[in-house]
């Protein structure tokens, strides 16, 4: 049975159920599984509901201390016909790749693909833990992450959430949408700061011991709904199997061969689950790592020196608008080979100067990666490009992606059918989006939906319709500072 432990080796090994309502190990490593399970069935194989089937045997090779029919219910309450695509994501040809829809969910992002199936594997978890206090929630988010959370976890009993975004740091439409949530276990907070400042400033909410006996003593316990818990990231390798699946299908790949992924990357979450689908067995040939103006994790592939001191910008792609991702410490890890050590020294480097630089194993695994980057210009021209061309609309995210995988393309040659995590509907960035196609618009998102709509006839999603009619339930403005008080203060 595969138990999990720390990416910086403090932690003896903890259950699955354990790591999931830990979130974040006690050394404040990340967990990780042990060993990596190989892929539990063959993609060739046909069923009828190709996506529940892999998700069941992929949960079950990575969740063990779950019995087959929690999994199964946990999955039956996740993937239902609250997603707008039966097949929960679809893929689609347009241009020269493959488009993995993964908005489909509940607050129309990729985050619903994990964010709705966590409350079913917390609460199931704390159960079969016996897990007597309230578990609180707290999260970080570039925008997408907050709403997907909040929705999963509204009135889940047992739980509170609270969320943290940066005041200026997303969009109308996605900050519309987490003031407007309902739910009385939810709270919602503005910090003035940006993401980064944002996640760290939970991170060292988790790591004050003083704050987490205080917390105690009132009967909670804090966990994390960000990608730093493994109960999100592993219902996220299930639709990299998926799209395997449905290219076989389509006749894009004969069985067993290659596939290269495209992945508009921030805090890594995304990429590590399709890393670990590679490792698994998935034939997987290339991981190509998508960035924004903020490429840090270009350079780093690209050189192996990883340098947070530099500029942070605000792009029309919000959720890739990080410079510390998370997620990179548990490539780090398996990279170097499992090493806690030199997985902790690279981390105590990131804290110290913030930089530090890989050699030897990690550099060299490093080569299944390719990173590139688009600035918001040629961001916008994709996505008018596509549109053109193809009638096909995608978000900002995924003309990232696209634009770097045209540049892949161009380099390399590589002709291996690719597929496209696309990770957000059009609609919720509707400014760029309906400029970047030729509208001329200077009204407010919301109206610029309509327009979207009226000029591509995309079906807007039901989360994102009528939202400025919706009531504002939430109102909180914090200092960076004032994090901690504001947890308390929304747990009295
Ligand atoms: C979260 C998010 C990303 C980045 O995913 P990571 O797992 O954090 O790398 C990309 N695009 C959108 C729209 C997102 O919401």
């Amino acid at each position: 049975m595969i138990r999990y432990k720390s990416t910086r080796g403090g932690d003896e090994s903890k259950r699955s159920t354990e790591a999931i309502i830990q979130g974040i190990a006690a050394d404040k490593g990340l967990f990780v599984p042990e060993t990596i399970p190989a892929l539990p069935f063959k993609p060739e194989q046909k069923t009828a509901t190709p996506y529940h089937y892999s998700a069941f045997h992929i949960l079950k090779s990575f969740l063990p201390d779950f019995t087959d029919e929690e999994l199964k219910r946990c999955i039956e309450g996740a993937y239902d016909s609250r997603f707008e695509a039966a097949e929960i994501a679809p893929l689609v040809k347009a241009g020269s790749a493959y488009f993995l829809e993964l908005y489909h969910g509940r607050t129309a992002a990729f985050k619903d693909m994990a964010l709705s199936i966590l409350p079913y594997l917390l609460t199931t978890a704390m159960n079969k833990e016996k897990e007597e206090k309230k578990v609180v929630i707290l999260t970080a988010t570039s925008g997408d992450t907050g709403k997907a959370a909040l929705e999963g976890f509204s009135d889940v009993p047992g739980t509170e959430i609270v969320v943290f975004y940066p005041k200026d740091g997303v969009s109308q439409v996605q900050e519309r949408q987490m003031l407007t949530q309902s739910g009385k276990n939810t709270h919602v907070f503005a910090i003035r700061g940006n993401f980064d400042d944002a996640q760290a400033g939970v991170k060292k909410i988790f790591n004050d011991e003083a704050f987490a006996a205080k917390l105690a003593a009132k009967g909670y316990r804090l966990s994390s709904a960000n990608s730093i818990n493994i109960g999100r990231l592993a219902p996220q390798i299930v639709y990299y199997v998926y799209a395997y699946i449905k290219l076989l299908e389509l006749g894009a790949v004969e069985t067993g061969a290659p596939m290269n992924v495209v992945i508009p990357t921030g805090n890594f979450g995304n990429i590590l689950a399709a890393y670990y689908a590679k490792r698994m067995g998935l034939p997987v040939r290339r991981l190509i790592c998508a960035s924004n103006r903020n490429k840090i994790l270009t350079d780093f592939i690209r050189t192996g020196v990883y340098d947070a001191n530099r500029d942070f910008y605000v792009t029309n792609s919000p959720s890739m608008d990080i410079l510390i991702s998370s997620n990179l410490e548990r490539l780090l890890y398996h990279l170097s080979g499992d090493s806690a050590g030199e997985t902790a020294a690279l981390m105590a480097k990131l804290e110290e100067s913030r930089k530090y630089c890989v050699t030897g194993k990690i550099r060299e695994g490093l080569k299944d990666f390719y990173g590139g980057f688009a600035g918001v210009e040629e961001t916008n021209e994709t996505i008018g490009k596509l549109y053109q061309d193809e009638k096909y609309l995608v978000d900002t995210h995924t003309a990232v992606a696209y634009k770097v995988y045209e540049d892949y393309l161009k380099e390399t040659g590589d002709g291996t059918p690719a597929v496209i995590a696309s990770t957000a509907s059009p609609y919720k960035f509707a400014d760029s989006v309906a400029k970047s196609i030729g509208l001329q618009t200077d009204a407010d998102e919301f109206e610029n939906i309509r327009l979207l709509h009226e000029h591509t006839g995309v079906a807007v999603p039901d989360a994102l319709k009528n939202l400025e009619g919706r009531e504002i339930r939430h109102s909180g403005v914090v200092d960076v500072g004032g994090m901690a008080d504001a947890v308390s203060g929304s747990l009295e």
